[in-house]
C-alpha cells in the first residue's frame, strides 16, 4: 500500500477568519479513510508548518498522489503554490484537488489544467478508489478507469464547446455518490497530525465534526451544493464517546465542533447533551446553529441545560437584519428568529458568535438601516458577539449564478477566486464601494460604542 501526501491549504491565521489555527478537518477525513483502507496518508498543512513546500517536494516523489484543498479565497493561493511544487520536484505524480472550492469551481480548474483530478462533495470513497487506481495502473491518466469511481470531476483528452462559446478542454462527472452511513465511518484519525502544535498562548482548540451536510437552501452557500441538501450526523452516544475521549487525551481548552449546521436534528441535540448529563461531563463546546433551530430548540429543552454541560458559544449566521433580504437569499429564516435566537441564548449565558453580510446584491439603504438597528440592539446583550462581512459571491451558488448566468463555466481563473473574501472584497465582485464606506464608517461608531462586541477586524475595501 502507497503513501498518499494531503496538502491542508486553508489559512484562517491569514485570512483574518480565526486568530487561532483550525485542525484541517476536511484532508484528515480524507487521511482517516486511507488509513482504514491501509494506505499510507501524510498531512502537510501550511498553517502551522512554514517550511511546508521543503516538506511537500520530498514526500511528493514517491507518493501515489497529492492531494490539496481549500476553501474560495487566499487559501487558493496556498494550493497554487504546492501544486506549482509538485510539478516542479515531483513531476510525474499526479494532483487531486477536493473540498469545497475545488467541487463548485471544478470546470475552470481543470481547463486551467491545474490538476489531474477533482473530487466532488465528499472527496473519503473517491481519495481510496483513486489510491487503489494509481497503486495498479501507475497513474491517473485513464479515462476509463476514472469513469468508474464516483464524485469524479477529469479531462477525458477530447475537446467541446464550452458555454462561453470557446473550444476547450471536454470535462466529464461521474455519478455523485450518497453520503456515507454514519455506522461506518471510521473516527477521525488524529494521530495523523500534531494536534496540540494547533494550540497557541491563548487558546487551546481543537476541531471536531459531528455531521455533514446541511438541508437548507441559503443562496449564498457552498454546502447546499456540495452536500446537495443532504445532511447526516452522529449518534448521540458516538459524538459524547469521541469528545470525552478527544477531551482527555488532548485536554484541550475547548472543542470546536466544525459541522455546517450542528442544530439540523433537534432530538439528536438533545440526546448529546443527554448522554453528557448521564455521564457528569462538562466540556467546552463551540458549535453552529440556526437562530430558528435556537427556537426550535428552546421548545424542546431549556438551554441552561446546554450551558451546564459545557456548550458556552453558539455560532448563528444571522446574516441580515431585513426580511426582505432573508428571503433574497432563501435564508428560511425570519429577523425575529434571530432576535429571540439570540436572546434565548443570552439569557442561557452562552455566547452568540452572530455573523452578518453586507452590500449583498439588491440591499437597499433602508434594508442597510433594518440591519444595523438590528446589529445594534442584539450587541446590548449579554454575551453577543458580531463577525462583519461583505458580500463575495462563491462559485455555482444561486446567488453566483443570479448574478452571473447559469455555470461557473465562465472563465474565471484560480487567481481571480483567491482574490476573493469576505473581509477584503472580491476580484469578481467589488460590490458598490460608497454602500461599503458607509457600513465601514457604521461599523467603526459599532465598534466605539460596544468595543469588546466586534470580535473579529473589520472587513476592508478591496485594494485595486
Ligand atoms: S448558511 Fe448554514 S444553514 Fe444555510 S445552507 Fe449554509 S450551512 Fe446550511
Amino acid at each position: 500500500m502507497g503513501k498518499i501526501v494531503l496538502f491542508a491549504g486553508v489559512d484562517p491565521l491569514a485570512t483574518g477568519e480565526s486568530d487561532y489555527p483550525w485542525h484541517p478537518l476536511s484532508v484528515l477525513t480524507v487521511g482517516t479513510a486511507l488509513r482504514a483502507a491501509g494506505h499510507m496518508p501524510v498531512i502537510i498543512d501550511c498553517q502551522i508548518e512554514p517550511d511546508w513546500r521543503t516538506k511537500l517536494a520530498e514526500e511528493a516523489k514517491d507518493a501515489l498522489y497529492v492531494g490539496v484543498s481549500c476553501m474560495t479565497g487566499p487559501s487558493i493561493g496556498n494550493v497554487l503554490d504546492a501544486i506549482g511544487t509538485v510539478r516542479e520536484h515531483a513531476p510525474g505524480v499526479p494532483v487531486v484537488w477536493g473540498g469545497y472550492h475545488a467541487s463548485l469551481a471544478y470546470r475552470g480548474i481543470l481547463r486551467e489544467r491545474w490538476v489531474d483530478v477533482v473530487v466532488l462533495g465528499p472527496g473519503e470513497a473517491a481519495a481510496v478508489a483513486l489510491a487503489e487506481l494509481a497503486e495498479r495502473e501507475g497513474g491517473l491518466t485513464d479515462p476509463a478507469s476514472l469513469a468508474a469511481i464516483p464524485n469524479l470531476a477529469y479531462r477525458d483528452g477530447r475537446r467541446e464547446i464550452s458555454l462561453r462559446g470557446a473550444v476547450a478542454d471536454r470535462i466529464l462527472e461521474t455519478p455523485y455518490g450518497a453520503l456515507a452511513d454514519m455506522s461506518t465511518v471510521p473516527p477521525l484519525d488524529y494521530t495523523l497530525i500534531p494536534v496540540t502544535a494547533y494550540y497557541t498562548d491563548r487558546v487551546r482548540d481543537l476541531s471536531y465534526l459531528t455531521s455533514w451536510g446541511c438541508p437548507h437552501p441559503c443562496g449564498f452557500c457552498s454546502e447546499p451544493k456540495t452536500s446537495l441538501r443532504r445532511w447526516k450526523g452522529l449518534p448521540p452516544k458516538r459524538v459524547v464517546d469521541e469528545v470525552e475521549a478527544l477531551w482527555k487525551t488532548y485536554a484541550p481548552d475547548q472543542i470546536s465542533l466544525m459541522d455546517p449546521n450542528f442544530s439540523t436534528n433537534t432530538q439528536r441535540v438533545i440526546g448529546i447533551v443527554e448522554e453528557m448529563e448521564r455521564r457528569g461531563l462538562c466540556i467546552q463546546l463551540r458549535a453552529n446553529m440556526r437562530a430558528k433551530d435556537i427556537v426550535n430548540l428552546a421548545g424542546h429543552i431549556d438551554l441552561e441545560r446546554l450551558r451546564k454541560v459545557g456548550f458556552s458559544a453558539i455560532f448563528v449566521g444571522c446574516e441580515s437584519g431585513s426580511d426582505r433580504m432573508l428571503k433574497l437569499m432563501t435564508k428560511n429564516a425570519t429577523v425575529q428568529h434571530t432576535i429571540d435566537g439570540c436572546r434565548m441564548l443570552s439569557a442561557a449565558r452562552i455566547v452568540q458568535l452572530t455573523s452578518w453580510i453586507h452590500d449583498l446584491p439588491q440591499e437597499t439603504d433602508e434594508d442597510s438601516d433594518l440591519t444595523f438597528g438590528l446589529v445594534r440592539d442584539l450587541a446590548q446583550l449579554p454575551y453577543n458577539e458580531q463577525k462583519h462581512h461583505f458580500f463575495t459571491p462563491f462559485p455555482a451558488t444561486d446567488m453566483y449564478e443570479a448574478l452571473f448566468g447559469a455555470s461557473e463555466d465562465d472563465g474565471r481563473s484560480q487567481r481571480d477566486w483567491a482574490r476573493s473574501d469576505t473581509y477584503s472584497g472580491s476580484a469578481i465582485w467589488s460590490g458598490r464601494p460608497d454602500f461599503r464606506r458607509r457600513v465601514l464608517g457604521r461599523l467603526l461608531e459599532l465598534r466605539e460604542q460596544h468595543p469588546g462586541v466586534l470580535v473579529r477586524s473589520l472587513p476592508r475595501l478591496m485594494e485595486v
